[in-house]
């Protein structure tokens, strides 16, 4: 199914990755299970009402999780512009499975004319669509 613009929620909704909260946490040390306000996790101070256990590694992997959605909506954003843009329409699973602005441009690549530098006109499609749409994936 082709990528359509009409699927992709208002950025609003992508702003905050919505936890349970407080979020049911199990603890490495004794291995119960106990809710923890999710601002603690994120804090990176969380310790088991247990044991007293550091739940650091829970809050970890929550920012990191966060951090990878926020990623994901920002190609998005890249590809919604290259179709606005530049009229290549990635499929959802392109789409999806891109992990970074290098594997949009990949994507891109196998669309364009075969020519000898399509992989470099692939990469300044995403990039001019990058710095209009998501300029923090630029750096
Ligand atoms: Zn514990």
């Amino acid at each position: 199914m082709a990528f359509t613009v009409a699927e992709v929620k208002p950025r609003e909704e992508f702003d905050r990755v919505k936890w349970l909260d407080p979020m049911p946490t199990a603890c490495p040390a004794c291995g119960c299970r106990s809710p923890v306000p999710v601002a603690v996790l994120r804090s990176l101070r969380a310790t088991c009402p247990g044991c007293g256990a550091s739940l650091t590694a829970a809050g970890q992997s929550m920012l990191a999780e966060e951090a990878r959605i926020d990623r994901q909506m920002e190609l998005i954003l890249v590809a919604i512009d290259l179709k606005e843009h530049a009229g290549l329409v990635l499929t959802e699973n392109e789409v999806d499975a891109a992990r970074s602005l290098e594997d949009l441009a990949r994507a891109v690549a196998g669309q364009l004319p075969s020519t000898t530098d399509r992989e470099a006109r692939a990469t300044e499609l995403v990039a001019a669509a990058a710095r209009r749409a998501a300029p923090r994936l630029l750096g």
